[in-house]
């Protein structure tokens, strides 16, 4: 293919519309890669994933459902009336488009729907509306009826064709390597680069050599390094060695902080742009970090006037879009640093934990809204818990362990035992907690007429990359939030099951929904269960919600290991 043209894009997306086999998925798209002229490489991954750049560069396409039926109606030359009615029948922008618009014209270049795309995106401020419409009309005048379905859903965001950042990596090992043993290799790179389009464009153009050799950029967010959690307080001293560093962990919002000269932009767990909530923060950043250049990372938690720690709850009121002025002092927060991931341009990704704290130190001049996260070394376990009491009693959720040997290396994306956490939950004894994904929901019935009776929740299988049930959660909502989960749930709605769910035939639920949401869930045992795919089978019993997770990623979920490793203790 000399020029790859958008036709063939549909093609390949009508057929991984029909299969739900993951093999067959990276069977489809790696065949296709291979075929695809390098310089298109980028565009047809992030495409594929339903998206037109990575996540974090923020840059939205800015449609809503309204006005791409209003591009339709003037391309088509047929009434709003006319449109909606036919919309309201099919359920669905993408088949509305390709009832009504297109010739059998199938010219049209990935390139150019590509920029269209983009420039849609770019349209901002005063007649932007105006303005994306008429691109997308543009556009869709040129596509055939099954370009103008991927075209709308595309725009729309809900081409949901069951891929994931994962499986096209998986894709492009076999595509460009020959098989899936470079998997592990670019995954390590996408954990430093969360980027599936620079990846995908290094691999195809320079070679898994190139990809090996990226390295942390500011302005380019990391994933996060995670912790692992224990059974008993005392395997602290089993899994790490000498030191261990305890610092206070924190019930808020992870942020790691990109300070490039005048700006600092501030990015979530999910790496979301999320400056614009925290301006504050920015702002302590930009005048009280004596670095012009670097990349920091701490908690952002909510404290009362005495500085006492907050639970979530209170800080998850402050995302919000508007008045942010007037909530920076109803919910006032506090930054704690407990990382520094580049300095000027270097990275430190890669040099013990003790060296990067006390680099951190010597940036970070502490204000009441910006300070190094509370911190003991010590190789006594008594002092340990001395400390986690004192964290729990101002607030505190428990604390992370940090090794602090000669190998305490910041490990992108990864669940070590460098990190180690131990919380209040798990020292009452009281039960322990899960990040799940919810996959369907049933019906509700008597008084849950009208809303949901449980959501199915899923495990992350990250071997796989798979969500596998544990349970089915129906209780711990409030009234409130019972009313409200279907209304939730409705944008993740699809009409059949999402290809990486696996579920069991007597657990179908009523309604499919993408892995999009996460919920925090109390489980009081973990069980062998015949209906639940997680591993060989585990479930949580006795499930109940404790809050949603918005800051979390479906891929983000306790994975299926974590829950085998739990059940075996
Ligand atoms: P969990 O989300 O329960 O798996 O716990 C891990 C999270 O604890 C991390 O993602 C951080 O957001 C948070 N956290 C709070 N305080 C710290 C700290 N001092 N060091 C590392 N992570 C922390």
């Amino acid at each position: 293919m000399a020029r790859l043209l958008f036709a063939k894009l549909a093609e390949l997306y009508e057929q991984l519309e029909k299969i739900t086999s993951g093999n067959a998925i990276r069977a489809l798209i790696s065949a296709f890669l291979k075929k695809v002229p390098k310089k298109n490489v980028e565009q047809v991954t992030y495409m594929t994933v339903g998206q037109i750049a990575s996540e974090y560069e923020d840059i939205n396409i800015g449609i809503a459902e309204k006005m791409v039926l209003r591009a339709i109606a003037t391309t088509a030359d047929k009434d709003y009336a006319t449109i909606t009615a036919l919309y309201k029948k099919l359920g669905d922008t993408g088949l509305v488009a390709e009832k009504l618009v297109g010739k059998k014209r199938k010219n049209l270049p990935v390139n150019e729907v590509f920029n269209a795309l983009h420039d849609i995106a770019r349209a901002t401020g005063a007649g932007s509306q105006r303005k994306k419409t008429l691109i997308l009309a543009h556009l869709l005048k040129t596509a055939s009826p099954i370009e103008a379905r991927y075209i709308c859903r595309i725009v729309l965001g809900t081409l949901r064709l069951g891929v994931g950042d994962m499986t096209v990596l998986d894709s492009l090992a076999i595509a460009f390597t020959g098989s899936k043993k470079a998997k592990k290799e670019l995954e390590q790179a996408y954990n430093i680069c969360p980027d599936i389009g620079i990846i995908a464009k290094t691999l195809a153009t320079k070679g898994l050599k190139s990809v090996r050799k990226i390295k942390t950029v500011i302005g380019r967010p990391i994933q996060m390094m995670l912790a692992q959690r224990i059974g008993k307080f005392e395997e602290l001293k089993e899994k790490i060695n000498g030191s261990i560093a305890a610092e206070e962990k924190y019930d808020g919002e992870r942020i790691q902080a990109h300070k490039k000269g005048r700006t600092t932009i501030l990015y979530s767990r999910r790496l979301e742009n999320i400056t614009r909530e925290f301006p504050e923060i920015a702002e302590q950043i930009q005048e009280n970090v004596k670095a012009k250049n670097c990349i920091i990372e701490g908690d952002c938690v909510a404290v009362d006037a005495q500085g006492n720690l907050l639970p979530f709850q209170v800080i998850m009121q402050r995302k919000r879009k508007y008045d942010i002025q007037e909530y920076i002092k109803k919910v006032p927060v506090c930054f704690y640093v407990f990382d520094l991931l580049n300095l000027h341009g270097v990275s430190y990704i890669d040099t013990a934990y003790p060296a990067r704290r006390a680099l951190l130190k010597r940036i970070v001049k502490e204000t009441q809204r910006l300070q190094l996260a509370k911190q003991i070394v010590s190789t006594n376990l008594d002092d340990i818990e001395e400390f986690f009491n004192k964290t729990v009693e101002r607030g505190g959720e428990g604390i992370i362990a940090k090794s602090c040997a000669s190998n305490s290396f910041y490990t992108p994306g990864k669940r070590g035992w460098l990190w180690i956490k131990w919380k209040r939950e798990y020292a009452a004894k009281m039960a322990d907690t899960f990040d799940l994904a919810v996959v369907g929901a049933y019906h509700g019935r008597g008084k849950r007429g009208g809303t949901y009776g449980a959501l199915l929740c899923a495990a992350y299988n990250s071997t796989a990359d798979r969500f596998e049930t544990v349970c089915k959660l129906g209780s711990g909502f409030t009234d409130e939030e019972l009313k409200t989960l279907p209304k939730k749930f409705r944008k993740y709605e699809t009409k059949t099951k999402p290809a990486r769910v696996i579920v069991h035939k007597n657990l179908v639920p009523d309604v499919w929904f993408t892995p999009a949401i996460v919920v925090e869930v109390v489980g009081a045992e973990i069980t062998q269960s015949p209906i639940h795919t997680a591993g060989k089978g585990l479930a949580l019993r006795f499930p109940r919600f404790i809050k949603y997770r918005p800051e979390k990623k479906p891929e983000q979920a306790t994975t299926v290991k974590e829950i085998e490793a739990m059940a075996e203790k």
